[in-house]
């Protein structure tokens, strides 16, 4: 294997200190460095340490492998099936420690055709006993991926160049393999190596890509984005159950709104919300939607604020308006209220089953959020109590306020029940499954698992 010697920055000639490090990664960190490992922090954190932003999170490499790594650490957890990692748990966070991983073959043809070629993403569930180590689609889309390597290729399998930095430990420099220093410097996002095959191999690079342009501040670089501008058709290569957890991250983290024009320009938005977006370019009553842009601009204002918006509250905000439509058109083919609303909701959910998998969960909760919103209407109405006592209450009135902000109106509507509401305090159940539940990817520092209720017999099947 032909070795490249990475730039190497010595701690005098950059600005990352310990003190900036969250103390537990520190602490993974020495042990390995004081167990003979090599220890690197990487990806995400080091490129906003750089960029002299808060990470979400402290991510480590090392040569480590996963067994080593359970024995030396007692708060060790291996999690994942595709490529085994280790979660060293602490009270508040956790540090996301891998081992080395190895390049993707660049010609795994001959692997493939011993393997008995396989082509579908469901492929790479189980490992064959003589499986290759690297499995692509024939589309040339990565389905296996799971050897041990080295720092260089570990490096060099990364999506971004500023992506690839790593804060080594042993003597607090940093290696850059890729490139990254001089684009972060430059402010661009680049793919490590030809975006057209980078982009092949994981469609959803392409919404990263959007992602940290819009985040950081950076631009995507001429290449990159030309390929993105090329293979955007082929974002539903990615599952619908990831894209939705890309949506989450793209529209939830503070630059929602410039997301969303960025996904627009590229081409990027259409295949994931087919319908949605013909309905965007069209107008009603002669004009044209842009509550959607206002109610990213709103979101982004929260978050930047340092508030959670959930997701069905988001998804509320976004579709709502076209939800609102649709269900007009029910009621006027003579279906009641509720009913139309909720033949809206399931329409709108089964139309972005096959691009972008909303939950059913979080669908339910979405048709919850403006189905209150009827109910508000009434003041107090019947039952005020019962209301009051439902978990999405919160949310909802979230939601109506945020109308009212907007100027869409329901300012006294809203006064009126955030008063009632402080002057007859329900018990409601602590956690508001509709305002916290999947809420979004805001790091592992927070995240905490729930154990499920102990039940005596198990549930049927
Ligand atoms: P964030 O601030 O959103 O956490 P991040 O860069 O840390 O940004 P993660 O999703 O946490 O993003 O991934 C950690 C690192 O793993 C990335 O920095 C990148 O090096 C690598 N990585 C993540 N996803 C991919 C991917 N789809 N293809 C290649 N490398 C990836
Ligand atoms: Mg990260």
């Amino acid at each position: 294997m032909e070795t490249i010697t990475p730039l190497v920055i010595p701690r005098s000639a950059h600005p990352i200190s310990r003190s900036m490090v969250s103390p537990n990664a520190l602490r993974v960190l020495y042990r390995l460095r004081d167990q003979g490992f090599i220890a690197y922090l990487v990806g995400g954190c080091v490129r906003d340490l750089l960029l002299g932003r808060e990470p979400k999170d402290f991510d480590v490499v090392t040569d480590a492998t996963p067994g080593q790594l359970k024995r030396l650490f007692r708060n060790c957890r291996l999690v994942g099936r595709r490529f085994r990692l280790a979660h060293i748990h602490f009270q508040d966070e956790l540090i996301e420690v891998a081992t080395f991983r190895a390049l993707q073959a660049e010609d795994d043809a001959a692997e493939k055709a011993e393997a008995g070629e396989k082509s579908s993403p469901s492929s790479d569930a189980e490992p064959a006993p003589r499986s290759p180590r690297h499995l692509k689609s024939d589309e040339g889309m990565v389905l296996r991926d799971n050897v041990f390597g080295n720092p260089r290729e570990d490096a060099l399998r990364r999506d971004f160049t500023v992506n690839a930095l790593f804060y080594n430990i042993a003597d607090f420099s940093l290696i850059d393999y890729a490139g990254g220093m001089a684009d972060l410097e430059a402010g661009v996002i680049r793919t490590i190596g030809d975006p057209l095959v980078r982009f092949t191999e994981d469609p959803v690079r392409m919404l990263r890509a959007v992602r940290f342009a819009a985040m950081l501040g950076l631009d995507v670089e001429q290449d990159t984005w030309q390929a993105i501008l090329d293979l955007a058709p082929t974002i539903n290569r990615a599952t619908p159950p990831r894209l939705f957890e890309e949506m989450l991250k793209l529209f939830l983290l503070g630059e929602g709104e410039k997301s969303y024009q960025m996904l627009r320009r590229t081409g990027l938005f259409a295949p994931l919300f087919p319908r949605f977006n013909v309905w965007l370019d069209t107008e009603t009553d002669g004009f044209p939607h842009t509550r959607v842009s206002q109610a990213l601009d709103r979101v982004d204002a929260l978050v930047q604020q340092g508030e959670t918006v959930v997701p069905p509250l988001f998804l509320a905000l976004m579709f709502g308006e076209y939800l609102e439509e649709s269900a007009a058109a029910f009621r006027q083919g003579g279906t009641p209220p509720q009913e139309a609303l909720n033949q809206a909701v399931a329409e709108w959910l089964g139309e972005l089953a096959p691009t972008v998998l909303v939950p059913n969960r979080v669908g339910m909760q979405v048709r919850d959020i403006l189905s209150s919103q009827q109910r508000f209407g009434k003041m107090p109405g019947k039952r005020p109590q019962s209301f009051l006592g439902r978990p999405g209450f919160p949310t909802a009135l979230a939601y109506l306020r945020l109308q009212a902000e907007m100027g869409n109106g329901g300012q006294d509507i809203w006064s009126w029940w955030d008063r009632y509401s402080r002057e007859n305090v329900v018990d409601r159940p602590s956690v508001d499954t509709a305002t916290h539940e999947g809420a979004p990817p805001a790091g592992k520092r927070r995240r905490r698992r729930r154990r499920k209720p102990r039940t005596s017999a198990p549930a049927p099947r």
